[in-house]
């Protein structure tokens, strides 16, 4: 049974992108299952109360989750059935290790990626192997209270989409077969190419593994089996440690609930942000700062739901520290536009790239989005894709429009402030600005 539970996620309440993912996960699992899915929306104490009644059950069983709102709520139904003699159980189900499992040796818990992952994790027992999947499931008759996949209204009433629709195949199969192609033909790269926004070599997977249509435990599995057939150990092992990276966030989240919304770094607490931004932000929301591959980052993420690991790091620098916005905004707009949401991952993305998290890019490290752009699209043809205004700009001018000379401006049809905007900002002022914020935060 699926329960949407938007009350009891308050602030977190899935944004648009994710409901859109949602509808069509639930739709493919409930073909799966021969219309047999149960679709309920409100309070799940009350739905499965009911329903436990109904039908005379006598266990309750279901996957943890680890979003502070929703380990409060499983616990208060937990501690409900319980108090009625009815058996409760709940697994992991999305985890390769709990957090609770992986403690420093004075039992607290670990703030640095690097100690956490090799001495915390991989010294624990390996993660477990996915079972097979069952020959035959028992399912109830569908619950005459059920509603229907299109009651619980996910898709939007505007149709922004197309281009999401024709992007993504949204099922268990889908999920698996991606996985399948990654381990075989992109994982070899994947140390180098992942840098790469317009190289195949990241898996996409994020948006599956969030909505848990495929694991953790079986990428981990699927990919570290390939070390026969793969020659590049050290792609093996930075894939696994980027799965090792979304257990940090995991064990970021439950060790400090505080995650999504205070400054690990309490120091930051004072960090200047800029005032009157509401320009700046929308410049960067709609991809047009100027700077091409930041808003080729935002426009991915606005038409597919999905942007490239490199460029949120550089669009999310851009931010923070070129505009001094509050990394908040970046974060909710994260929240409403990717496929992928998550609230651990994208909290301690954010976190990171704003330099207050626990194990964080150093607030001098500025992503420039000029160098980014020259290094890891060198020809331009992330930007051609998402930028259409710049497709005929030839590489060498591609990464900083406005530096062009006016002959190749007028050849490749760019008009700088009329069809593709000035830069919002200048980068090296905006750097030296930027520091000058950042000293404050030391005393
Ligand atoms: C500002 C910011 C916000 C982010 N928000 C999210 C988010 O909401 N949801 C999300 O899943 N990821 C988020 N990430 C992490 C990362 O960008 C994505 O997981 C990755 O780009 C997904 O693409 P992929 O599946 O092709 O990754 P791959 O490179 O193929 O990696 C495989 C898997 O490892 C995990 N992973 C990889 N990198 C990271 C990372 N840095 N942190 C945590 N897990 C990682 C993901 O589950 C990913 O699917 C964010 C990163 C930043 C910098």
């Amino acid at each position: 049974m699926y329960i949407l539970d938007d009350k009891n996620a308050g602030d977190w309440a899935m944004g648009g992108a994710s409901r859109w993912w949602l509808h069509h996960a639930l739709e493919s699992l409930n073909k799966a299952l021969n219309g047999k899915l149960n679709i309920f929306q409100g309070e799940p104490q009350a739905i499965l109360s009911k329903l436990v009644e109904e039908t005379s059950a006598q266990t309750v069983v279901w996957n943890r989750c680890y979003e502070p709102w929703r380990i409060a709520r499983d616990g208060d139904i937990k501690m409900a059935f319980k108090d009625a003699d009815i058996e409760v159980e709940s697994f992991n189900g999305s985890l390769l290790w709990e957090p609770w499992q992986v403690l420093k040796k004075d039992q607290t818990p670990y703030k640095v990626f690097t100690p956490y992952y090799r001495r915390g994790c991989l010294s624990k027992v390996a993660p477990r192997k996915p079972l097979a999947v069952p020959s035959k499931i028992s399912t109830l008759n569908v619950s005459k209270d059920s509603l229907s996949l299109g009651e619980l209204g996910l898709l939007p009433t505007i149709k922004w989409d197309t281009q999401m629709q024709a992007r993504w195949d949204i099922s268990e199969t889908a999920a698996q077969d991606r996985l399948d192609d990654f381990v075989m033909a992109e994982l070899e790269d994947y140390r180098e190419g992942r840098n790469f926004p317009d190289k195949a070599n990241v898996s996409r997977l994020s948006p599956y593994l969030h909505f848990g249509q495929i694991s953790s435990n079986t990428a981990w599995h699927r990919a570290a089996d390939a070390a026969a057939i793969i020659n590049n150990e050290d792609s093996l092992d930075t894939f696994l440690s980027e799965l090792g990276w979304r257990e940090f966030s995991y064990y970021l989240l439950y060790h400090f609930p505080q995650l999504p919304t205070k400054n690990l770094q309490v120091r930051f607490n004072v960090f200047p942000w800029a005032s009157n931004t509401e320009k700046d932000l929308r410049a960067w929301q709609q991809g047009k700062t100027g700077y091409p591959l930041v808003d080729a980052g935002m426009r991915e993420l606005y038409s597919t739901g999905y942007m490239h690991n490199r460029v949120r790091m550089v669009v999310g620098s851009f931010l923070v520290k070129n505009l001094l916005v509050h990394w908040h905004e970046g974060e909710r707009w994260f929240w409403d536009c990717l496929v992928d949401a998550d609230l651990a991952s994208n909290s301690a993305g954010w976190q990171w790239i704003a330099g207050c998290g626990a194990d964080a890019a150093p607030f001098f490290r500025i992503f420039n989005p000029i160098t980014q752009s020259e290094k890891f699209d060198k020809q331009g043809e992330y930007i051609r894709r998402y930028v259409p205004e710049l497709a005929d700009m030839p590489a060498k001018y591609i990464h900083a429009p406005w530096l062009a000379p006016a002959e190749i401006l007028a050849a490749a049809g760019v008009e700088i402030g009329v069809n593709y905007p000035e830069p919002v900002m200048d980068i090296k002022e905006s750097r030296e600005r930027a520091l000058a914020a950042f000293a404050l935060t030391k005393n």
